[in-house]
C-alpha cells in the first residue's frame, strides 16, 4: 500500500537535497502508515510531522532524512543511539540501514508503544523507557547519537558516551526554535562542530534537557 506515495515522497526529498542513497533507500523501504495513528494515514506520505498522541509527534520525513544523512552511515552494524523513540520511525529507518540500533523514550506509553510495534514488524531495536539526556552508559560508546527532541544544551553524557570519530547530531535552542548542531568527535575533550539553521522540535525534557 502507499507505494506510489512513497515514491513522490522520495522524489519530493531528492528535490529538497537528501542524496544519500542508503537514507533514501531507507525511506523507500518503510513503511510511515505503520507508525502514525489509523485516522491519520492518508497523510503519512505528506512531508509533515504528525501528531501521535501524548503532544508529542512522529517527525516530518525531512528532518529524519536530513538528520540520518548527517550521522553519514556507510557500513552496516554502526551503534546509533537514539533519544525520543516517538512512534519508532526513525529508528526503524536506522535499522533498515543495517544499523545496530538503541532508543530511550520518557513516554511510558509510547515506548510500550513502539517496542509491541517493533516486536510485530520484526523491527530490531534495543528499546528502553527513561531519560534520554543521561544517555545508555551499559551499551557506550555509539558511532552515531541523534536527539530528536530540542534541547537547551549539549548534554555532557550523551558527549561522554559518543565514540571517538563517532558523530552526534542534536537541535539545540530556546523552547520555540532550534539549530541542528552536528558534532564530531575528535578526542576525550574535542569536537568539531557544524550548525545548521532553523529546525523545530518537541522538547527534550530530562535531568539535562528542560524541566516540565
Ligand atoms: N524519533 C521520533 C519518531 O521517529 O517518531 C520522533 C520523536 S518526537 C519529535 C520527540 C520524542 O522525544 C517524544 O516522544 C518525547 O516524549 C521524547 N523525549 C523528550 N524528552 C526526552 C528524554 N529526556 N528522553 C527520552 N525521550 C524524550
Amino acid at each position: 500500500m502507499f507505494k506510489v506515495q512513497r515514491e513522490e515522497l522520495i522524489n519530493e526529498l531528492t528535490k529538497k537535497g537528501i542524496s544519500d542513497l542508503a537514507v533514501i533507500k531507507a525511506i523507500g523501504n518503510v513503511e510511515r502508515e505503520k507508525f502514525i495513528p489509523k485516522t491519520m494515514r492518508h497523510f503519512a506520505y505528506k512531508d509533515a510531522a504528525l501528531p501521535i498522541g501524548y503532544e508529542q509527534t512522529i517527525s516530518q520525513p525531512y528532518t529524519v532524512a536530513y538528520m540520518t544523512q548527517l550521522l553519514n552511515i556507510k557500513k552496516p552494524g554502526v551503534k546509533v543511539l537514539e533519544i525520543g523513540t516517538g512512534s519508532g520511525y526513525q529508528a526503524a529507518i536506522l535499522d533498515e540501514m543495517g544499523c545496530d540500533v538503541y532508543s530511550i523514550e520518557r513516554n511510558m506509553d509510547l515506548h510500550h508503544r513502539a517496542a509491541k510495534l517493533f516486536d510485530k514488524l520484526g523491527i530490531r531495536v534495543h528499546a528502553k523507557y527513561g531519560d534520554g539526556t543521561i544517555g545508555w552508559a551499559e551499551y557506550a560508546p555509539f558511532e552515531g547519537i541523534i536527539v530528536t527532541a530540542g534541547s537547551p544544551t549539549v548534554p555532557q553524557k550523551l558527549k561522554d558516551q559518543l565514540s571517538i570519530g563517532g558523530r552526534m547530531v542534536i537541535p539545540v535552542g530556546d523552547r520555540i526554535s532550534q539549530k541542528l548542531y552536528l558534532l564530531i568527535k575528535k578526542s576525550e575533550n574535542e569536537f568539531d562542530s557544524e550548525i545548521i539553521p532553523e529546525f523545530t522540535f518537541v522538547p527534550l525534557i530530562g535531568r539535562e534537557g528542560w524541566k516540565l
